[in-house]
């Protein structure tokens, strides 16, 4: 299969930079498939599962909130986290997951219930990473 240069980014780091054969990003409206040869195209990405094939093998990563560029020779994913399975503390997520349920029940502004709901969102997401087939109870 022909592959395309993947870059992945996070203010703090480099997550990954390499020729891939394809990439599966949580977007807003739906997951998006990204191959060589892909019309070129921006889109938001929503707290989820990344799942990055190459050379026939695909891994699995948590994507916070994002943006992805996509150009003929490359595509740029910019995002304010990005973890690896192993790198996620499970204890941290339950805890922003006990969180953000606690706040969504109190039934505050508009504002505040759809940083909840992301935050939540990213708690669930961190936690299907870990452990691959963690129930979405969302
Ligand atoms: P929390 O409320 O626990 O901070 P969050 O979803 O608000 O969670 P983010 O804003 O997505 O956190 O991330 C802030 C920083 O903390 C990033 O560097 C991210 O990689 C790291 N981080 C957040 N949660 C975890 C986790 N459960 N395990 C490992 N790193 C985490």
């Amino acid at each position: 299969m022909n592959k395309f240069f993947l870059e992945i980014i996070t203010p703090e780091k480099t997550f990954y930079r390499g020729e891939v054969e394809s990439i599966n990003i949580p977007a807003l409206g739906g997951a998006c498939t990204v191959m060589a040869g892909h019309q070129p195209m921006v889109f938001a990405t929503e707290p989820g599962v990344i799942r990055i094939t190459e050379n026939g093998k695909t891994r699995e990563a948590f994507m916070s909130e994002g943006f992805v560029e996509v150009r003929p020779d490359e595509t740029i994913a910019f995002s304010q986290a990005v973890e690896w399975p192993e790198d996620i503390n499970e204890r941290r997520a339950e805890e922003a997951k006990e969180r953000a349920e606690e706040q969504l029940r109190r039934n505050r502004s508009a504002a505040e219930y759809r940083l909840n709901r992301q935050a939540l969102q990213r708690a669930f997401a961190r936690l299907r990473v870990k452990h691959h087939n963690y129930m979405d109870q969302n």
